[in-house]
């Protein structure tokens, strides 16, 4: 029976590998679809501490692996469906059909894009609506773009669009953005990138092949129009992957994980950490923290345990 089975390889999960590898547990790290998380989906990272040049997403993912397996940790590329409480802990099984038994557990799954939830956002994807700049943005070279959303990845996805669209609308469903300052500063300094506030998308058109345009919804007037774009970038912010747990764990209404302050969750044993259980901070840094915490108490319930 393995020490410690880790859910997940983002910065949560990786440090908590660092962490437990440091203690000698030998953690198991299982994948999951998104290996590195959300991390490798972005360029510049520039509030992580120690880096005063600030390291792209994917590279800090990168050496934090690196690290983690220098203290022995091992890494499984799959996906965990099934997960069941055992004699002395726990049971996942994996999609290539192999069960792993553990002492304990730390969910680490973090989560991903959410999505409009339209039928034409579903037949246009990757045809012109995409989650992700970083992987696609290139394709959109000398075309009109707009982003969806009013937080820090709007603006983040924005700026990186300047790169190659000509033009970038964010459309936003208010009439002020949530995302911090420097980056709003940022976002309407550039002069290729200009806002529509009070716009809600009812429809995404195209020719069967690619996008076309957008049907907005003016959330004042209630009016529709056509709006012409190449490519929709949606950045509504993120659903945290926690459907192997629902019954088990004890999670939120938007199914978030709750965890205590030391990240035990209601099933002994169970430790989360990352933004899978974070509904306030959602930042790489405190990512990492609780990845660390989750780590430390998962040494000190084995330590009690025997
Ligand atoms: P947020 O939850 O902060 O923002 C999501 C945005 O999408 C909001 O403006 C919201 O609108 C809008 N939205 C949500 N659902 C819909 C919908 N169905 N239709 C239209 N619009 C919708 O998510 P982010 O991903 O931007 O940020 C998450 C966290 O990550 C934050 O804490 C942020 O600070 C952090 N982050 C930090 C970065 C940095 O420091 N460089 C970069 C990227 C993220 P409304 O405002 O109306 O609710």
């Amino acid at each position: 029976m393995e020490n410690v089975v880790i859910l997940g390889t983002g910065i949560a999960g990786l440090t908590a590998a660092v962490y437990t590898g440091r203690a000698n547990l030998k953690p198991l790290l299982i994948s999951g679809p998104e290996d590195g998380g959300q991390l490798t989906l972005t360029t510049d990272v520039e509030n992580f501490p120690g880096f005063p040049e600030g390291i792209q997403g994917p590279e800090l993912v990168r050496v934090t692996h690196e690290q983690a397996q220098r203290f022995g940790a091992r890494f499984v590329v799959d996906i965990a469906t099934g997960f069941s409480s055992i004699k002395g802990g726990f049971e996942l099984e994996l999609m290539n059909g192999q069960r792993v038994q553990t002492k304990t557990l730390i969910i680490a799954t973090g989560a991903s894009a959410r999505w409009l939830g339209l039928h034409s956002e579903e037949k246009y994807k990757g045809r012109g609506v995409t989650t992700c700049a970083t992987c696609d943005g290139a394709f959109f070279k000398g075309k009109e773009v707009v982003v969806i959303g009013g937080g820090d990845s709007a603006m983040e996805e924005a700026l990186f669009l300047t790169k190659f669209a000509t033009k970038v609308t964010v459309l936003h469903r208010k009439e002020s953005f949530r995302a911090s300052k420097i980056m709003q500063e940022r976002f309407f300094k550039n002069p290729k990138c200009s806002v529509v506030w009070n716009a809600e998308i009812v429809e995404i058109l195209g020719d069967g092949k690619r996008v076309t345009s957008v049907v907005l919804r003016d959330t004042v007037s209630g009016e529709n129009r056509d709006f012409k774009t190449e490519g929709v970038f949606l950045a509504i912010g993120h659903v945290p992957n926690t459907m192997l747990f629902k019954g088990i764990v004890e999670m939120d209404v938007n199914g978030y994980l709750k965890t205590d302050r030391f990240m035990h969750t209601n099933v002994a044993g169970v430790f989360a950490a990352g933004d899978v259980q974070d509904t306030r901070y959602r930042q790489a840094i405190t990512a990492a923290g609780s990845g660390c915490q989750a780590a430390m108490e998962v040494e000190k319930y084995l330590a009690e345990k025997e």
